[in-house]
């Protein structure tokens, strides 16, 4: 046959991955294989010799990377018989619980912080029929409320607390193995719950520790700076930053994380609201590529510690990009410095526009 099998999503890519029967029904929108793509331009502006590239997760079927893990907790759950899933949010897992609830027929639940989650997530989680629950409290807050309700109704976790979030997120390091044939040297992401951070370094030390691989990256994580408890070295508890999917103070993986910090040598730092916006920006602007707010935290961190050194020329960097830009329309236009031109609808007015304009 001239063709290659059909994708269908990274449980059936990676069963012997995961823990999951022959039998099994998969949840699945066709998740993962999300493009590694090598950055052009950015390097170049930094003065420095460094491959970057980004793990462009923006391109899941809802948007973020959370999908990886849903596909994962909700395949379980109705494996196991749970008519509900819920859980707490900053909007993408609450998009992502949505999305694949509805794909296998039971019903989402989602706490979300009244007025901090972008417009795009909360379109998702109501488009596809979740009950959508606005709380008067933060992401932390929603996180200790569902924990407790869990206790007392039928509903199942899909938060990252549930391991099987973590083992299809595992998913994204042997994506990025196999496309570079080796680990980066250094694997930059933002944190938030840390989940993340700690699904990559279990998939990378999976490939490693069986041989597939000799190498595994320095993994390194950013905060947003007024929701930094890693950096803070304790709980915060009121977080704020304008990358919301990242506003959490009270992350859900804190030992998990500390522990892939030593046994990777690698750090936690973080970037101001104005370093992450801009990153952002450059990132569109400079390669076409557009990522919501907390995902730029991961370029702008690494593209301070390339200029500091802190990473060395010469390196392999990967840099994960959580979530797609248009999750947040209401920031990135607040931030584009050029608005519309507006001109009659004429040949001469539209023609003058172009002129004037053709240096920028
Ligand atoms: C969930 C999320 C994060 C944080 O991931 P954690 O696993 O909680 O650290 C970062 N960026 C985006 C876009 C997210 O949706």
């Amino acid at each position: 046959m001239p063709f290659r099998p059909r994708y269908t999503g990274l449980i059936n890519k990676y069963r012997d991955r995961l823990p999951v029967q022959d039998d099994t029904r998969l949840i699945s929108l066709g998740e993962g294989n999300t493009p590694l793509i090598k950055l052009n331009n950015i390097p170049g502006l930094l003065g420095k010799n460094v491959d970057i590239y980004v793990k462009y997760e923006g391109l899941n079927p809802t948007g973020s990377f959370k999908d990886r893990g849903m596909t994962m907790a909700v395949t379980k759950a109705v494996e196991e018989g749970s008519k509900a899933i819920i859980c707490a949010s900053t909007g993408n897992t609450s998009a992502a619980a949505a999305a694949y609830a509805a794909r296998a027929g039971i019903t989402a639940f989602v706490l979300i912080p009244e007025g901090k989650i972008a417009m795009g997530k909360l379109a998702q989680a109501m488009m596809h029929g979740a009950v959508v629950i606005q709380i008067k409290g933060n992401f932390d807050a929603g996180m200790q409320l569902v924990k407790e309700v869990a206790e007392q109704a039928p509903v199942t976790i899909v938060n990252s607390i549930n391991p099987f979030r973590l083992q299809g997120q595992k998913t994204a390091a042997f994506e990025i193995v196999e496309e570079l044939e080796c680990a980066p040297d250094y694997h930059c992401l933002p944190v938030g719950n840390a989940g993340n951070i700690s699904a990559h370094w279990m998939g990378y030390s999976e490939y490693r520790d069986q041989g597939i691989v000799n190498n595994s990256p320095v993994m390194v994580g950013y905060q947003a700076a007024g929701s930094a408890p890693f950096l803070r070295g304790h709980m915060v508890d009121n977080p704020e930053t304008v990358a919301t999917a990242i506003r959490i103070g009270h992350p859900q993986s804190w030992d998990k994380a500390w522990q892939v910090k030593d046994e990777s040598g690698g750090w936690f730092d973080e970037c101001t609201d104005e370093e992450i916006l801009a990153a952002q920006k450059m990132l569109a602007r400079k390669e076409g590529i557009f990522c919501e707010p907390a995902s730029a935290a991961s370029l702008a961190g690494a593209m301070r510690d390339i200029r500091g050194g802190r990473i060395p020329e010469g390196v392999k960097v990967v840099c994960t990009l959580t979530g797609h830009g248009l999750k947040d329309p209401d920031i990135a236009i607040r931030q584009s410095s050029a608005p519309p031109i507006n001109v009659e609808a004429e040949l001469e007015a539209v023609k003058a526009a172009i002129l004037e304009n053709m240096a920028s």
